[in-house]
């Protein structure tokens, strides 16, 4: 059994390259997997490892004190979902390029309060999550918008010409995103926002099999998708035989690279590939 762990916190980090070099060493001595971004803003990672080896590594980065109620999201697996252990320091732990006041962030909701909104007819729900991960699954009726990156976010709330005292409510994945993107809209002057706390993973974890969650959830680890506890109908179909699958893949061949939904049976007939193109090309 594989525990995976999602975490993040804002705090202040005097010296994230000191950080690095003893958090490096740190995971290296307990033999986890992952990725984990420093910053003087804080700590974003996902990791992977045995039970006991997850289990201390969140002991001991409780015992930092800057990190001592850091909430950590955790799932279970089969395999480790991460090849390496890697850490660096950024400038942000996940990238807006905006000035923003992280002390003004949106009001955070739990699932049950994210759930009873559902009949507000004037609730907005956002998705700050990129295209390629809302297509894997999503919430119902939210606002998805056609960004590659998070730092379009902006451009595209601009776009959106929404009242300010619209009644916003957004998610992501485990909920660092909405932080800065609640954070932004509220500098932007909108009045009514609020954020889903601990984000997808949370919400299906204490509220598992509701409808208002559709899909899987995307994840940035080897696994592309997460069914997070959930006993759903796949929402997605094959790209070459259109039976319903929601296993998300990348085409074999790396110059394309392309995201593609895949069923098993396909993923052999064709060599894990996007298109007889690039089935020629691996087969070359
Ligand atoms: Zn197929
Ligand atoms: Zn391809």
């Amino acid at each position: 059994m594989i525990k995976i762990i999602l975490f993040y916190k804002f705090v202040e980090i005097e010296n994230p390259e000191e950080l690095k070099k003893s958090h490096m060493d740190f995971c290296k001595s307990l033999g986890i997997k992952g990725k984990v971004l420093l910053a003087k803003e804080g700590i974003n990672g996902s990791i992977s490892g045995t039970e006991d080896q997850i289990d201390q590594y969140m002991q001991e980065l409780r015992k930092d004190s800057r990190f001592s109620d850091i909430e950590f999201k955790i799932e279970e697996g089969l395999i480790h979902p991460f090849d390496k252990m890697i850490v660096r320091v950024r400038k942000e732990i996940i990238r807006l390029g905006e000035e923003i006041d992280l002390k003004k962030a949106g009001k955070y909701v739990s699932p049950q309060e994210f759930l009873d909104s559902y009949n507000d007819k004037n609730m907005v729900i956002i998705d700050t999550r990129n295209d390629y991960e809302s297509k894997v699954g999503k919430f119902k009726s939210a606002i998805i918008p056609p960004i590659g990156t998070f730092r379009e976010f902006p451009q595209f709330i601009k776009g959106l010409n929404l009242p300010k005292d619209t009644k916003i409510f957004t998610y992501c994945t485990g909920g660092i995103r909405c932080e800065k993107a609640s954070a932004y809209m509220i500098k932007e002057g909108f009045t009514n926002v609020s954020q889903l706390h601990g984000g997808i993973i949370k919400f299906c974890q204490t509220i598992p099999n509701t409808d208002v969650w559709e899909g899987q959830c995307f994840v940035f680890d080897n696994r592309l998708s997460s069914p997070i506890g959930q006993d759903k109908k796949q929402i997605n179909n094959c790209i070459h035989c259109n039976t319903q699958s929601d296993l998300y893949r990348n085409c074999k061949i790396k110059t394309c690279n392309k995201l593609i939904f895949i069923c098993n049976d396909c993923r052999k007939t064709m060599h894990a590939c996007c298109s007889d193109v690039c089935m020629k090309k691996l087969l070359r």
